[in-house]
Formats: C-alpha cells, sequence, structure tokens
C-alpha cells in the first residue's frame, strides 16, 4: 500500500455513500487522484462548490490495482472562499476544476499544472481580471496538455508566425503558418497570436499589471483555445457556460 503525504487541489465532490464522499484532487506530487474520505459527506454537502479549489494538506493510501486512495488527515492550507464569494471570479472557479479533471490524466505527476493553478489563484486574488486569467490558465493547461504546444513559431518550419497568416492544425497538433497547413486546418487571428505569444513569455501578475489584453484580443485567443478544446473532446465543457454567462455572452 503505497502513502502520499502532499498538499492538493479540490476539484470535484462526489457522493460517494451517505456519510463518504469521493474527492478527485490535484496532488502536488502525484497529480490527479480520486480518493475516498470517511464522514465527510455533512461538511461537503452544503458547500461543495465553495469548496472547489480549496488547497488542502492530506495523506494519501493507495492500494495497488485500486483506482480509488483513501484520504486522511485533511487540513486546509489556503481557502478559495473569498474567489468564491466575489461574482467576478466565482464562476472561474469551477471551470479551472473541470479542466484540470478533463485535461489532466489521472495518476500521473504535473507539478508544473498545480504550480499554474496556484499561480493564477494568486493572481486572481491580488485583483488580475478574470477574463485575461481564464485565457492565461486555458493557454498554459492546453500547452502541459500537449494540445497546443509550443510558442508562436510554425510547428512545421519553425517561422515565425507574428506576420504572414497562421492557422491552428488539430492533427499535429499545433500552430501553422498559412504555407504549411493542411486543408480544414482553422485560421488563427493575429491579435489572439500576438496576446498567445505575451503569455508565453510573461507572469500572469505582470501582464495584469500593464493591462495585457484588450478585448478584441482576449475575444480572438477564446476563440482559438476553445477550437483547440472542441476538437479535442468533440463538446465544450459543462462549467463553460458559466463564463458566458459572466461575460454576456461570447
Ligand atoms: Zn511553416
Amino acid at each position: 500500500m503505497a502513502l502520499l503525504s502532499t498538499t492538493a487541489f479540490i476539484l470535484r465532490v462526489d457522493a460517494l455513500s451517505e456519510k463518504d464522499v469521493v474527492l478527485t484532487l490535484l496532488t502536488r506530487d502525484g497529480g490527479v487522484v480520486r480518493a475516498a474520505l470517511r464522514g465527510a459527506r455533512r461538511r461537503f454537502r452544503h458547500g461543495a462548490l465553495i469548496e472547489l479549489l480549496t488547497e488542502i494538506s492530506v495523506t494519501l493510501f493507495q492500494k495497488e490495482g485500486s483506482d480509488l486512495a483513501r484520504a486522511d488527515g485533511l487540513e486546509l492550507v489556503r481557502s478559495a472562499f473569498g474567489l468564491a464569494s466575489r461574482a467576478e471570479t466565482a464562476m472561474l472557479l469551477p471551470y479551472v476544476a473541470e479542466s484540470l479533471s478533463t485535461f489532466l490524466p489521472e495518476a500521473e505527476a504535473a507539478p508544473e499544472a498545480y504550480r499554474l493553478v496556484r499561480h493564477v489563484l494568486d493572481a486572481l486574488e491580488a485583483g488580475a481580471p478574470a477574463d485575461l486569467s481564464a485565457r492565461y490558465f486555458e493557454a498554459w493547461l492546453l500547452r502541459l496538455a500537449g494540445l497546443l504546444p509550443g510558442g508562436t513559431e510554425c510547428a512545421a518550419c519553425g517561422r515565425d508566425l507574428s506576420t504572414g497568416g497562421a492557422r491552428f492544425d488539430p492533427e499535429l497538433p499545433g500552430l501553422v503558418g498559412n504555407e504549411c497547413a493542411a486543408p480544414g486546418a482553422a485560421p488563427v487571428a493575429a491579435a489572439a497570436l500576438r496576446l498567445l505569444a505575451e503569455i508565453r513569455r510573461c507572469k500572469l501578475d505582470d501582464l495584469a499589471r500593464r493591462g495585457a489584453g484588450d478585448a478584441a484580443s482576449l475575444r480572438a485567443l477564446e476563440g482559438l483555445l476553445r477550437e483547440v478544446r472542441r476538437r479535442f473532446l468533440g463538446h465544450e465543457l459543462k462549467s463553460h457556460r458559466f463564463l458566458d454567462t459572466l461575460s454576456g455572452g461570447s
């Protein structure tokens, strides 16, 4: 029986029985793990959504051959309550949590994703705009998941894509210049590429401080990232509609 003491973000809480729940966690040391927590139903019953992306410390026991670990000794490290109680950021939490459990494979260490979540939550708490933060998170998560690798150079010939037209090729997957694009590759707006290049280069708090990402660029980049997700999943994430509500539909 393997034992792991780690910190983790709560991605999802499901009822397991009358008294017990299953937590889906992004752990610092072991990636996404599902773990049963005994006697916690009452604690999570009323505020499951409020608990999302709360950072905890936990001990996990994993029996060989079982896909469900057992969680014990849960302690709060950092609550996401502040973000959950602000209208602008509340809708982001379920979306970020669902994205992580969708795009990260279970039981594969994902330290970069863990650092990404902490960085995005910290920046949001410091006042970074929700839409810029959402695009930053998506762009990096899709890179870590291998769906939008690299920067803004052509994945086929290496040419810088800042001029001359670019497309997204879901088969590679990656960004390619018009000259290297396969038929059916989706066109990518220049404004989306410019913002993506900044996101690849800079931290979110720096981008927020300089007011990076005007409305048109954010919308353009959102279009690209949605296309990347949709080509891979075949549909949009359930919690994404909350974001549409927030921005008045996009
Ligand atoms: Zn090319």
